[in-house]
């Protein structure tokens, strides 16, 4: 069995304490984008899944300067402990959405500041054009950047349900871009998305596993608060997992997964205001615990189940 520290499965903090020597926290930030999928040039109403703050409900307010959202996350981290590492995130909306010269200006700012180790951009594969790229090259001669991309799943009746907005053939396109820039990309998918069963979601797992992926997050569907997927629920009423079944779907997908790619994320950080469902999810720290100890009650580790043939 690989081991990766005390855990079964290849952590982010894993992977960030190997590299950089110590834990590194992440700020997030909002860089004052929108999103083609909310302006009306590919829908208006985004993803039926996305936060009125464009999934970045964490992040800071885009009426501050970039370097005033890292001085604020970081006085807010560390009250309780001495830290020197963080990771910029820019995390609401599409942070690649925007022109080139706003993109640049505030990537700069991000790297600029001697505490950011990685600069990391959320954003869609439809928003990676030659300039974008090029733009990303040049700011990876200065820091690490990695881009996380919202697959959600490979299923391409899923994604039209969910208005994700894009094919498949785009997502493949993006990454072998990235790829040959030598950009890691993390790649964000849900599990439990309406109308998809445990095959369904391995499926996606496996596709991953033949990507060159450096990264995925394994977020819990949310309902929340002012989505359209929140109507949906009310309406008509799908299928929410309670703790054990969701605990036993992300064993199957770490055992699935190739060991090398890193593990963002294998729950999800609903905001409490906004949370319709699943409410266990709320108490994260249960969660992970019931996943640790579930893993080693199956002795379940990353890559298990992984054949590369
Ligand atoms: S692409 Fe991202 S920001 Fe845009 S609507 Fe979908 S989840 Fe929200």
């Amino acid at each position: 069995m690989e081991r990766w520290g005390e855990k079964r499965y290849h952590s982010l903090d894993y992977a960030l304490r190997s590299q950089f020597g110590e834990k590194v926290y992440k700020i997030a930030l909002n860089g004052g984008m929108t999103c083609p999928n909310r302006d009306g040039t590919i829908g208006d109403r985004g993803c039926i899944f996305c936060s009125p703050m464009g999934s970045g409900d964490f992040a800071g307010s885009s009426a501050d300067s970039i370097s005033d959202q890292l001085k604020r996350g970081k006085y807010d981290l560390s009250t309780k402990r001495p830290i020197h590492s963080y990771i910029a995130y820019f995390q609401a909306f599409t942070n690649t959405y925007g022109s080139i010269s706003h993109l640049e200006k505030i990537y700069l700012e991000a790297v600029s500041d001697p505490e950011v180790k990685v600069l990391s951009i959320a954003t869609r594969p439809d928003c990676l054009g030659p300039e974008v790229l090029a733009l990303l090259s040049k700011i990876r001669k200065i820091k690490p950047v990695w881009i996380e991309l919202g697959l959600q799943t490979i299923h391409e009746k899923t994604a039209k349900d969910i208005r994700r907005g894009y094919p498949l053939s785009i997502f493949e396109q993006a990454v072998q871009n990235l790829h040959a820039r030598q950009i890691p990309v993390i790649v964000h998918t849900i599990l439990y998305l309406p109308g998809e069963t445990p095959e369904m979601m391995l499926q996606t797992i496996d596709y991953l596993n033949h990507c060159p992926i450096q990264g995925i997050k394994l977020q819990l569907l949310h309902v929340l608060k002012g989505t359209d997927l929140a109507i949906q629920y009310q309406q008509h009423p799908f299928h929410i997992p309670e703790q054990d079944e969701y605990i036993r779907m992300v064993g199957s997908c770490l055992s699935h997964l190739r060991p090398d790619i890193v593990i963002h994320r294998v729950t999800g950080d609903g905001p409490s205001d906004l949370m319709i469902a699943p409410l266990w999810s709320q108490k994260k720290r249960t969660v992970l615990n019931e996943l640790h100890a579930y893993l080693k009650s199956q002795d379940i580790w990353q890559g298990k189940e992984y054949s590369n043939l």
